[in-house]
């Protein structure tokens, strides 16, 4: 099958065309990070806008790209959620004008699934069940991944997103956005001992991850004014990583009891050397492979919606053109609500 996809969930606008035999035959992308680095953040308005006006031209750029027409797609697949709503409707509705034009059936991906499903676009020996740490700017999970549409959350985050709090501690060190790979990369100037940072819930026996506290521990350190910025943003860095570490010890011994073979980590924060490094070892020591994507399909991208999409359609799914796009849009539906704002 050839899948044509759209993501635009966040501050990327992105197009690929992908097939059934993991080939990414054309993808563009296109970054708002300009537009919203002067207000530190994504601004919904401004995203919706970018989108409305880029999307159409990348869709047909993606096309002449790959030397293909609409007609040649076995599918039309986009984003339909979770996600800033201006964003997902501008993707969601051309998608669905694209599949009613060439008369082709519209697959709506929810956005964490995408990157879900992302890691068996790069490696083909990967089966299901497997363990995944979803890390990105709006969510951690340990997720195990039974197949296509079947998720079971086995953590969440309590307060903030683990690429959250790095995007925060960024802001506080003055590394502008988007902050997680400028922290990386000054953490690697730093004494991670340096700083005494907290590692919230660390060996607690609810499942679940908290980094509120971690960040505001940063401020204060910074405040303080005693420790070099690198040492804070190495210090910080080690801290969420132990916390990571020894959340995901737990589910690992899950995951073991249901059969899973592999530890697979997906998310913008898959992108962290230190963090993949980390889990690799956690891997190794539990004797599953460990498997994380290529960088480029860690973080927004379009082929991993279009992926999504070709499994969902090798399964014979497709979606109604009057679909709606969906802010929230949980993975797991039957998860235990936890307390703060992780879903
Ligand atoms: P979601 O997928 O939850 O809707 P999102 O779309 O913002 O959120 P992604 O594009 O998947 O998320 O990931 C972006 C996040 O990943 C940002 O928070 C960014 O700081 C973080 N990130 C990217 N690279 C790195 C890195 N090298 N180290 C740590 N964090 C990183
Ligand atoms: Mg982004
Ligand atoms: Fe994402």
């Amino acid at each position: 099958k050839t899948i044509l996809g759209i993501e635009s969930s966040c501050d990327e606008t992105a197009v690929a065309i992908v097939t059934s035999d993991r080939q990414i035959v054309a993808q563009r992308i296109a970054s708002q990070d300009d537009e919203h680095r002067p207000f530190g953040g994504v601004v919904p308005e401004i995203a919706a806008r970018a989108h409305a006006e880029r999307l159409a031209p990348m869709v047909q750029a993606v096309l002449d790209d790959a030397g293909m027409t609409l007609g040649q797609m076995d599918a039309i697949a986009a984003t339909a959620g979770p996600g800033l709503i201006g964003g997902v409707m501008v993707g969601l509705v051309t998608a669905k004008a694209l599949a009613m034009a060439s008369g082709k059936p519209l697959i709506g991906v929810n956005h964490l699934e995408g990157h879900a499903l992302s890691p068996r676009l790069a490696d083909a020996s990967l089966t299901f069940p497997y363990l995944l740490l979803l890390a990105s700017g709006g969510h951690c999970q340990l997720l195990l991944v039974r197949g296509v549409g079947d998720y079971r959350r086995l953590a969440t985050t309590i307060d903030d997103a683990l690429g959250e709090a790095f995007d925060k501690t960024a802001k506080i060190l003055g590394l502008g956005y988007p902050g997680g790979p400028a922290v990386e990369r000054l953490a690697l100037e730093g004494d991670a001992k340096a700083v005494p940072l907290p590692r919230p819930l660390l060996g607690s026996a609810e499942p679940h991850f908290s980094f509120a506290g971690l960040k505001s521990a940063v401020l204060r350190a910074k405040q303080a004014g005693i420790h070099a910025d690198a040492d804070l943003a190495a210090a910080f860095q080690q801290a969420a990583i132990d916390c990571v570490i020894d959340r995901a010890k737990r589910a690992v011994a899950v995951a073991l009891a249901e059969g899973a073979t592999a530890l697979v980590v997906a998310g913008g924060v898959a992108a962290n050397k230190a963090i993949r490094a980390a889990l690799e070892g956690l891997a190794a020591q539990n004797g599953l492979a460990f498997v994380a994507p290529p960088l480029a399909l860690c973080t927004d991208n379009a082929a991993m919606i279009a992926w999504a999409g070709c499994e969902k359609a090798l399964l014979g799914h497709s979606d109604p053109l009057d679909m709606a796009a969906r802010p929230r849009w949980p993975l797991d539906p039957d998860a235990e609500p936890v307390r703060g704002a992780g879903v």
